[in-house]
């Protein structure tokens, strides 16, 4: 049961009130974190490609890592492109993402809604996943600096009822009070929104920017109906934390193998978290 598509992987989460964990990678530590806690646990996972990765002279070694990784696991996993333009779209079905998430939220509703049509026209007829998004989360994804939550450009449960109708989309990313990356200040998410987009909205919803919420939030947020939840700066700055605790215990003379152990367990430790958090149920219970 190696590589599944983003509806397959979210159907079961919406029948029984749960969310996947949706991580970014970037490198073979983050790819191998994430799969062997989802490994650990018999849990479903979400490996997610920020759309740079093409643009990186790498960028083939980490994507034959990526597939034949994920062919070797038992457990599900979604490959998919988080964040994407229209071309990366394109690349990341030709790599062999089972889903990809085209980001329009930017444009005016008309002209987001014409080109998400195209996508899952293209995607569709490839066997993929497409999920887009309305309204607008705040700040770049992957930002550390620190951001508050804009209410005016929240989703509105009218338009995202629209926006899925017109489309024929998967999974819709809503925006209700989280922002990409750190927060200034404490987060407030706007349950009721959320409901009512719940109440009109039939594919299952999604939630960006979660690194940063208190526990309880995230499980509100499940709770009012969300089913993926992005995860990565929290999980990006705990490594990083890990490693340099290492580095300043041994002032600096440690074995590089080490170093890549540190930060291995800590996505492992960090994943395995998360998913806990979210209540996504084991294939194995
Ligand atoms: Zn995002």
């Amino acid at each position: 049961m190696p590589l599944v598509t983003l509806k397959e992987i979210l159907a079961p989460a919406k029948e029984h009130n749960y969310a996947v964990a949706a991580f970014d990678t970037m490198d073979f530590t983050l790819t191998e974190g994430i799969i062997q806690a989802a490994e650990q646990t018999g849990k479903p996972v979400i490996l997610m490609l920020p759309g740079f990765i093409f643009d990186r002279p790498d960028a083939q070694s980490m994507l034959d890592f990526n597939l034949n990784r994920i062919a070797k696991s038992p457990v599900p996993i979604c490959y998919h492109l988080d964040h994407g333009k229209a071309d990366e779209c394109v690349k990341a079905i030709h790599a062999g993402c089972s889903s990809v998430m085209y980001d329009g939220s930017s444009l005016p509703m008309e002209e987001n809604i014409a080109v998400t049509k195209e996508i899952v026209k293209v995607a569709h007829t490839c066997g993929v996943s497409v999920e887009a998004e309305i309204g607008h989360v705040a700040a770049p994804e992957g930002s550390v600096e620190g951001s508050v939550a804009d209410a005016s450009k929240f989703t509105r449960p009218e338009d995202a009822a629209y926006f899925v109708e017109q489309t024929g989309i998967d999974a819709l990313a809503i925006a209700f009070g989280t922002v990409h990356g750190v927060y200034k200040g404490t987060p407030h998410l706007d349950l009721e929104r959320l409901a009512q987009i719940k109440r009109l909205v039939d594919v299952p919803l999604v939630m960006h920017g979660g690194s940063g919420l208190p526990e309880q939030d995230f499980r509100s947020a499940v709770k009012y109906g969300i089913n993926k939840i992005n995860f990565f700066t929290g999980m990006s700055l705990a490594t990083i934390a890990a490693m340099r605790r290492l580095i300043e215990e041994t002032d600096g003379r440690v074995r590089y193998i080490k170093l890549y152990d540190a930060a291995l367990q800590t996505v492992i430790q960090c994943a395995k978290e998360q998913m806990e958090i979210f209540g996504t149920q084991s294939i194995y219970s």
